[in-house]
């Protein structure tokens, strides 16, 4: 379980809905690809650290006062393009982001 939360809620400006997210993926794979060549990937962590304020460490979403999801959910035994599958990938992909996010010291871990 992660010790932040992402928000779900379409209509909040925190949600994992955003478009946005897909810069911050995107960035992600980059600076992956940069440590895999062992290149300073220090340079590059403050461009993805206004993203920040995804990962809330609360309960309830600051934007929009919902509850906030925090534990990673299966898709194995969902249909791939199935409504739900697409929608337990997003938080998935936004949760494990948010480890990513962990790991580079961007983020920080609930004390
Ligand atoms: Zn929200």
């Amino acid at each position: 379980m992660a010790d932040f939360g992402v928000c779900e809620n379409q209509d909040c400006e925190l949600s994992y809905h955003r478009q946005i997210l897909k810069v911050l993926f995107d960035r992600i794979v980059a600076i992956n690809n940069m440590e895999a060549r062992q290149a300073d990937i220090l340079g590059m962590l403050p461009f993805i650290k206004h993203f920040e304020s995804f990962f809330q460490f609360r309960i309830e979403c600051s934007g929009c006062g919902r509850f906030l999801y925090r534990v990673i959910q299966p898709t194995v035994d969902l249909q791939s393009e199935s409504e739900e599958y697409l929608r337990r990938s997003k938080l998935n992909d936004l949760l494990k982001a948010g480890y990513q996010l962990q790991a580079w010291g961007v983020l920080p871990f609930a004390s």
